[in-house]
């Protein structure tokens, strides 16, 4: 082997033991490319019944290159490849002017930890995949497996800090509750104190401002022990719904004007489709939008907050969008857990109940609430809910 050859076999190896898995997979096709033409590649994983289970990875490089995100192109010979185990080699069935319409494909198996996949090559027009370039590609593979088991262990490893996470939080439960609790009773004693003091008389306009510190807090602590009741009740199936006709449009126009009253300047905007009346509890549906805009308020202060809604032929979609920062990620497939706050510098007041009440009442209306993010850009919110429940209480 020249000296050159043996640079590039180790460039090529080295890519497996370096970073992220998505990166090293990127470093590991560029260097390939070198010595091994193709336009688009993809890597696809099988279940256990052998069928295409997800396109783990997906990359274009030439022609093509607008294919990036969609890897269909090369699921046939993905199925041909998880069946026969096999390298298979796939050319163009008909002449063709287009390039594109010309594919030439190579797919490879590729055993990961994890389970079963395959790596497919395609070059559009050509040249065919001769017999010694496959090594090569063979060797790609190989190398592109163990970089996925990388990824395996690093997803293990986030799932792990996740958990933890989420364990510290049950655990600092008390601790932040008793938190709560206590700043709004700091507040309303040390005022009351102070209005009771006989060595001072305080004027009209300053007793009221104490007094008004104290409705507000009391307000706060009412509110808290109010959403920690109600978790428990909902986690425990205790809190009935009352299902009455609900005209949703004047719920949530009036749920807006009660949040902007708290919030002077917080800005709503609706775009609603005539709706219908639906079957449902009036005030706790009014609660579900309560929060989804006093955490607007909190998380998206400043932003313009559109809520929509549509009608389907058994169902109401309606959406609540800010503009806010949107949520990383990460915390995505936990924000309707109890007690799951995003960890944050900015130190908003709250107790991570918001969110999973919301989900709990509207499954109690069997409907769906899922929500959408795009970092900087801002979050939405889609409740879906049945028009009818029948009389069990089920969706008509
Ligand atoms: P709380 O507001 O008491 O923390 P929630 O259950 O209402 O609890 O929300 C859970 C977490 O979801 C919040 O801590 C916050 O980080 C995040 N979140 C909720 N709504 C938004 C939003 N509109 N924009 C950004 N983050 C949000």
């Amino acid at each position: 082997m020249s000296s050159e050859q043996l640079d590039y076999f180790t460039t090529l190896t080295s890519t497996v033991s370096r970073g992220e898995w998505k990166s090293s997979l990127d470093t590991l096709f560029v260097v390939l490319r070198k010595r091994f033409l193709f336009d688009n590649l993809a890597i696809y994983r099988s279940d256990e019944k052998g069928s295409l289970a997800e396109v783990v990875y997906a990359r274009a490089a030439g022609r093509g290159k607008s294919r990036e995100a969609d890897a269909s192109w090369g699921e046939n010979i993905a199925t041909q490849v998880i069946s026969t185990r096999r390298i298979v080699m796939l050319a163009p069935e008909q002449p063709s002017e287009d390039r594109i319409a010309m594919p030439y494909l190579l797919g490879l198996p590729l055993d990961f930890v994890e389970g079963k996949g395959v790596l497919v090559f395609v070059r559009f027009g050509g040249p065919p995949y001769l017999d010694e370039q496959i090594p090569l590609a063979a060797l790609a593979a190989s190398l592109a497996a163990r970089i996925l088991e990388r990824r395996q262990v690093q997803e293990h490893i986030h799932q792990l800090e996740q958990a933890r996470y989420r364990a510290q939080l049950q655990d600092d439960f008390i601790a932040t509750i008793s938190h709560d609790l206590h700043t709004p009773l700091g507040f309303i004693k040390g005022y009351t104190t102070s209005l009771l003091r006989s060595d001072t008389s305080w004027d009209a306009a300053t007793q009221r401002e104490f007094l008004t510190i104290i409705d507000e807090e009391t307000d706060h602590l009412i509110a808290l022990i109010d959403r920690l009741l109600d978790s428990s009740r909902l986690q425990t199936g205790m809190l009935t719904m009352d299902f009455q006709p609900v005209a949703l449009e004047k719920l949530v126009r009036d749920v807006a004007l009660r949040v902007q009253g708290r919030s002077p300047g917080f800005e709503v905007v609706f775009d609603l489709e005539n709706l219908p009346t639906i079957q449902g509890d009036n005030v706790r549906l009014g609660q579900v939008f309560e929060n989804l805009l006093d955490n607007a308020v909190k998380y998206a202060s400043h932003s313009r907050v559109t809520i929509g809604a549509r009608k389907r032929e058994r169902s109401v979609v309606l959406t609540v969008a800010d503009q806010g920062p949107g949520i990383p990620f990460e915390h995505l497939p936990y924000i309707f857990e109890r007690f799951y706050r995003v960890p944050s510098e900015t130190g908003q007041r709250g107790t991570g109940l918001g969110l999973f009440i919301c989900r709990q009442i509207v499954q109690a209306h069997h409907g769906r609430i899922t929500v959408e993010t795009v970092p900087g850009k801002g979050t939405t919110f889609r409740i879906e809910l049945p028009i009818r429940q029948n009389e069990q209480g089920g969706p008509a």
